[in-house]
């Protein structure tokens, strides 16, 4: 399948498939929408482009956190072609397998191309390489859920269950459903929210690392909820539950590096980028840390 092409035709050009069909998605206008509802919550068709959600009043005021995230994905003529459902299908990446063909030959390929051994991890016979789309750290904070539709029908889960932790394997869909739509639950609008994002530069990359966070507040000021979403990290985007010790409690710099101190027992950079591994894990201590300070001493 093939929606923007803008992951996808890159890596064909590497060589790392050659699908024999293409399908292409974008005609599909049926699936390009932003809806929002303040009793229904927030509806997303697949083929929407990442600059109509970065350009969405609607997302900006009620969901700021994808609203960020969106603006960080690659560049702007990326984010007019790229759609949101090619961003939460996104293959993973890893410094041993997007490289060229000449180049991964030299090495005899790797557990993901055609090789047998994981350069990152070389006792492992799982794949490491990490998923590294900035809107799915966002989503999965906001407790979003995608629907499939397929030759069996259509059926809807959350966004979490989309994904697996094998660079490889990847996701749970069958290769004959795609994601349709993207929903939101409108008791997570308004939140505040935030994304950080570490990568080599500003102007167009990949994550490097990722950190989605948004947070409910209490008129006293004290934290309600609050959910940490990571991304680039692992193979699949997680969540860091380590936030729900934020409930009900009232601002503590102790308690928020607390949970940053959590937050990197749950995302698990290995040697799949560009950037060291001990880097980008103290740099999602520091963005959770500085995300979660803002949110929760922001005057709103
Ligand atoms: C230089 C460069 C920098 C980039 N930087 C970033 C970045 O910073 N952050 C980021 O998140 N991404 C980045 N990207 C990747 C990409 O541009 C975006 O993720 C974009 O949103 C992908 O959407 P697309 O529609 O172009 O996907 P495609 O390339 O068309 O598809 C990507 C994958 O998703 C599958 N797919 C597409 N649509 C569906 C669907 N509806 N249902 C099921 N499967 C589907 C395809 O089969 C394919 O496997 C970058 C790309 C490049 C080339």
């Amino acid at each position: 399948m093939i929606a923007g092409g803008t992951d996808l035709l890159p890596s064909m050009k590497q060589g790392l498939f050659a699908p024999r069909v293409l399908i292409d998605l974008k005609g599909l206008r049926e699936l390009d929408f932003i809806r929002f509802d303040a009793r229904r919550g927030l509806e997303i068709g697949a083929l929407t482009t990442i600059s109509a959600l970065a350009n969405s009043q609607v997302v900006a005021r009620e969901f700021p956190v994808l609203h960020e995230a969106a603006k960080t994905v690659a560049s702007p003529l990326l984010r007019n072609m790229g759609t949101l459902g090619g961003n939460l299908c996104l293959d993973t990446r890893c410094l041993y397998y997007n490289q060229s063909e000449f180049w991964r030959g030299s090495l005899g390929g790797c557990i993901k191309k055609d090789g047998a051994v994981c350069h990152v991890a070389p006792g492992s016979d799982t794949c490491w390489a990490a998923f590294s789309g900035d809107t799915a750290p966002a989503l999965l904070a906001l407790e979003a859920t995608v629907e499939l539709a397929g030759p069996r029908g259509r059926r809807e889960i959350p966004l979490a269950e989309l994904y697996v932790n094998d660079g490889l394997v990847r996701l749970t869909k069958a290769a004959d459903e795609m994601v349709t739509a993207v929903r939101v639950p409108a008791a997570n609008a308004g939140w505040l929210g935030t994304y950080r994002k570490l990568r080599i530069r500003q102007s167009i990359d990949y994550p490097l690392a990722g950190v989605a966070v948004v947070m409910r507040k209490r008129a006293d000021g004290s934290c309600a909820q609050a959910r940490i979403g990571l991304t680039a990290v692992n193979p699949m985007p997680r969540l860091v539950t380590a936030s729900d010790r934020l409930a009900g409690q009232a601002y503590s710099a102790a308690l928020v590096e607390d949970v940053a101190r959590e937050a990197i027992r749950v995302g698990k950079p290995l040697k799949t980028s560009a950037s060291t591994m001990e880097y980008r894990r103290q740099m999602i201590q520091v963005f959770v840390r500085r995300a979660l300070t803002d949110l929760w001493r922001s005057a709103n």
